[in-house]
């Protein structure tokens, strides 16, 4: 590659097969929940709002159940590992950007990353329901109080990494935005049709192992 990598890669359903908090929703919260996830999808409400919306509804005695549902139930996508390796050797910068929220986030995480390359939002356990609080709100530039804003948090660390070629890695309609300021983008599932819509060239995905082949032969290239 011309410039050095950085990558931002998605967690819900990129770094884990599966949304996580679909399935937390489904195991944990009252009916209902489905109601304010078709609102989020429809975009009649923010994720934000949403989101904080449907964890309110789960008693925060349940954190350690939930924690240890998603821990079991949560499965790694095939080459993770070997992805986190590649980018050590090769010394590139890796941020996991997630939607999710911290107290099930860090435990997948744990002992792959380091804390400082995991963000996403915080959780309250102090009231009796969760409440989840937001650390990386949108920035001026961005007015969708998306709750974790990728694009903010693109830009926010890209000075950090200047003239670096910024790689987006994720699976969904959340990651759109994030996208449109990548130099290169990773794209599976919903994704690859929101990047075919707004003609964002991508590489399409299954596996890390992809990602890591891709990203051999960019640097062959160059
Ligand atoms: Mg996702
Ligand atoms: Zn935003």
């Amino acid at each position: 590659m011309t410039h050095r990598p950085v990558i931002f890669c998605d967690f819900d359903g990129t770094v884990t097969e599966k949304d996580n908090i679909v399935a937390i929703m489904e195991e944990f919260a009252p009916d209902g929940w489905q109601a304010i996830v078709t609102e989020i999808l429809n975009e009649t409400i923010s994720i934000r709002e949403g989101v904080g919306n449907l964890f309110s509804k789960i008693s925060s005695s349940q954190k350690e159940e939930i924690i240890q549902f998603v821990l079991t139930r949560s499965k790694i996508r095939e080459g993770f590992q070997e992805f986190i390796h590649y980018t050590k050797t090769e010394n590139i910068p890796l941020y996991v950007v997630s939607g999710g929220i911290d107290f099930f986030v860090y435990p997948v995480l744990e002992k792959k990353l380091r804390t400082d390359q995991i963000i996403c939002n915080s959780s309250d356990f102090s009231g009796t329901h969760i409440r989840i609080t937001w650390p990386h709100l949108c920035d001026k530039k961005c007015h969708k109080d998306c709750g974790c804003c990728k694009p903010s948090v693109i830009r926010r660390l890209e000075s950090q990494f200047p003239e670096h070629k910024k790689i987006v890695i994720g699976d969904s309609i959340t990651d759109l935005q994030a996208s449109k300021l990548a130099d290169m983008v990773f794209a599976r599932d919903y994704l690859i049709e929101k990047c075919e819509e707004n003609r964002i060239p991508y590489t399409p995905f299954e596996t890390f192992f992809d990602v890591i082949q891709a990203l051999k032969k960019e640097e062959v290239k160059s």
